[in-house]
């Protein structure tokens, strides 16, 4: 498939990364290619430089937003939730129109230092808006609750036994997500949690999950539903 993820932190090159690995083609969206390619400084976390990744990913294509998401037929969004709109903005609603568009971003404000507060909460989520403002597009909101390695490989914990949620108003386009999970990340427990709306729920999860970071100095954690 040919699959586009906005946004070049961990998270972007780690799903960028897996994905390519599993043989799709994929782009990785950034406001200016050329810069990005030239980014020598070590990522987050001890994690590579973007040009160190880029290296070990060959196959991966560094293109604007706009470029990466125009011919792609699923859209990750993996941009900085304060940023997402604007993204998806530079992205347009003729691209996104028809295609599954994955959010995994979290609406974290770090305006007022940490932890951080949630921009959008409640009544209304990141995952709401974006579905708002691009009504064509089919939204499905998952794997904001785990940090980017489990994303890609949840047997890294408790050999895979922890849970993921989905939520979107397609059910095709969340069958098909749940799949890719399923099938190709290796998640066992997906639990769909009806509409996009049930994104505040997941969402809500990061103010604990932020605070169980601190308290363990790991991030090597998920949410296990027992039932
Ligand atoms: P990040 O630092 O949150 O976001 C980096 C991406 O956002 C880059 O592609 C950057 O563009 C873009 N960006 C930032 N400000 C922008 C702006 N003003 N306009 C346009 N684009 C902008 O990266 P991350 O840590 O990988 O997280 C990505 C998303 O996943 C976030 O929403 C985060 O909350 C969520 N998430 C993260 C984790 C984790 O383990 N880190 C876990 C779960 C969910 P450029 O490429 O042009 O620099």
């Amino acid at each position: 498939m040919k699959i586009a993820v906005l946004g070049t932190g961990v998270v972007g090159q780690t799903v960028a990364a897996k994905l390519a690995s599993l043989g799709h083609d994929v782009a990785i969206g950034t406001r200016d290619p050329e810069a990005t390619r030239a980014r020598t400084e070590p990522g987050a976390f001890g994690n590579p430089s973007f040009a160190d990744w880029l290296g070990a990913n060959p196959t991966v294509r560094v293109a604007t937003f706009a470029d990466a998401a125009a011919d792609a037929e699923m859209v990750v969004n993996a941009s900085a939730g304060g940023a997402s709109l604007q993204v998806l903005a530079q992205v347009g609603p003729e691209a996104l129109a028809g295609k599954i568009l994955v959010d995994i971003a979290n609406p974290l404000d770090f305006s007022a230092g940490m932890p951080p507060r949630l921009s959008v909460c409640n009544d209304d989520s990141l995952g709401e808006q974006i579905q708002r403002a691009y009504p064509d597009a089919k939204v499905v909101k998952t794997l904001n609750t785990v940090n980017a390695n489990l994303m890609v490989d949840p047997r890294q914990l408790a050999d895979g036994e922890h849970t993921m949620f989905v939520c979107g108003d397609d059910a095709e386009a969340k069958a098909k997500v749940t799949a890719l999970l399923t099938e190709q990340l290796g998640w066992r427990d997906v639990v769909d949690l009806g509409g996009i709306a049930m994104a505040r729920g997941t969402e809500m999860l990061l103010p604990l999950w932020v605070r169980v970071w601190g308290a363990t100095q790991n991030p090597m954690f998920s949410f296990r539903l027992v039932r």
